[in-house]
């Protein structure tokens, strides 16, 4: 019997409504409503859409947008001046500076100026820290996405077997952190693994995030096993880490690509942004 689909776009959705009507709760309470501050360096094409796509996503939700565009040739010192003034500005939330950066602007280390309160994007080193020692903090959106995904369909993780395909700081790292404060046993898996198909057979929850079209196959796949795509590569098309049509004949659960985990990003971001206006407080 082929899998259930898990419809990303469905709960992203939901979850923005969930985040616009606890906003207006937080501003009836008497609050200023949350605030998020993007900073894009440049005019890269795609990192434009993002931004704008953020920045609409916020007014949709009642957050208020601070949209800082720099040229392309911004010193990194007035780069660093922003993120500061940033830091200290009360009506700002959430801080996001949109990666990568140019050549001159050491983005990895302009991000890790963030305050660890407004890091809505959960990628500083202290944030990371945070993660690791299971005390709050902001998490990583795309991998609270794949959390919420799991939540949402109750997933069962205490005690099941967790594979994480692929070690990245974004991805695999945090949602292997994630899997591990929710009680899973986690295996994680890069380049170097050995018998790649054996570990993943072994997975209850299996997530491939690994940037490789289709690798993960049927045969790969314990039957009922849930199966998380994070991958997005372009081919002729837009296809997930999973050869999506052979797997979910043999999966209990699975993300499409599109519309699985994609959307989840931006909603999670709206979340982490209202949660930093109450680590604020
Ligand atoms: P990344 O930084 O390139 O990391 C890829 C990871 O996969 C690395 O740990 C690498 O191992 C491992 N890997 C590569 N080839 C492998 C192979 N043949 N066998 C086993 N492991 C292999 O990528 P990323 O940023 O984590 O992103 C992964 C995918 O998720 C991409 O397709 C990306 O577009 C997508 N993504 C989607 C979203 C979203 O949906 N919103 C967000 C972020 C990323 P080593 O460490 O040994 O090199």
């Amino acid at each position: 019997m082929a899998a259930e689909l898990i419809d990303g776009k469905a709960i992203a959705a939901r979850v923005r409504e969930e985040v616009a009507d606890d906003v207006a709760r937080w501003v009836a309470e008497g609050h200023a409503a949350p605030g998020l501050a993007t900073v894009l360096v440049g005019e890269d094409a795609a990192s434009a859409v993002y931004v704008g796509g953020k920045q609409r996503a916020c007014a949709e939700v009642g957050i208020r947008g601070f949209d800082h565009r720099l040229a392309a040739e911004t010193p990194q010192a007035e780069v660093q001046a922003l993120l500061e003034s940033l830091n200290a500005d009360d009506r700002v939330s959430g801080i996001l500076l949109q990666l990568p950066t140019p050549p001159q602007i050491d983005g990895s280390a302009m991000s890790g100026l963030i305050a660890a309160h407004k890091d809505v994007d959960g990628l500083t080193a202290l944030s990371a820290g945070l993660l690791q020692k299971n005390t709050p903090g902001l998490r990583p959106c795309t991998p609270l996405g794949v959390m919420e995904l799991l939540r949402r369909h109750d997933v069962e993780l205490e005690g099941a077997e967790a594979v994480v395909l692929g070690r990245s700081e974004l991805v695999g790292k945090p949602v292997a952190s994630l899997l591990l404060g929710a009680n899973a046993t986690v295996t994680t898996c890069h380049s170097r693994t050995r018998d790649l198909p054996d570990v993943c057979r072994r997975a209850d929850v299996l997530v491939a995030a690994v940037g490789r079209p289709e690798m993960v196959r049927a045969d790969w796949v314990k039957p009922g096993a849930t199966v998380i795509d994070v991958g997005m590569n372009r081919t002729d098309r837009l296809v997930g880490d999973v050869a999506f049509d052979e797997v979910r004949e043999v999966a209990g659960l699975i993300t499409p690509v599109p519309g699985g985990v994609g959307p989840m990003t931006i909603a999670m971001l709206l979340r982490n942004t209202l949660t930093a206006a109450r680590l604020a407080l």
